[in-house]
């Protein structure tokens, strides 16, 4: 019974909290860092209810820790390098 009830209640979450559309517009957002608090509440409210986007959710956050850590690793960009080693070159023509 109380399953049930809380089935119930996942489906109607799930038709209050938006679309999945809307919801990975929120999830930009969020990953930049820019959402509302609002907006993050109908987002968890979501991906409660929503496999593909809760999935998708820790796709996003993955990828950019990825690329967060190879910022911190490299804190020369190599295209900078590369603009230097080039203006090297010049100079040294
Ligand atoms: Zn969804």
């Amino acid at each position: 019974m109380a399953k049930n009830i809380l089935d119930w209640l996942r489906n109607n979450l799930r038709g209050q909290s938006g679309s999945c559309e809307d919801c990975l517009k929120i999830l930009e957002l969020i990953v930049d860092g820019e959402a509302t608090a609002l907006q993050e509440k109908q987002f968890r409210d979501h991906i409660e209810a929503c496999l593909p986007c809760y999935e998708s959710f820790n796709l996003e956050k993955s990828i950019k820790k990825l690329l967060q850590t190879k910022l911190e690793k490299k804190p020369v960009p190599s295209d900078l390098i590369e603009s230097i080693k080039s203006r090297i070159n010049e100079t040294a023509e």
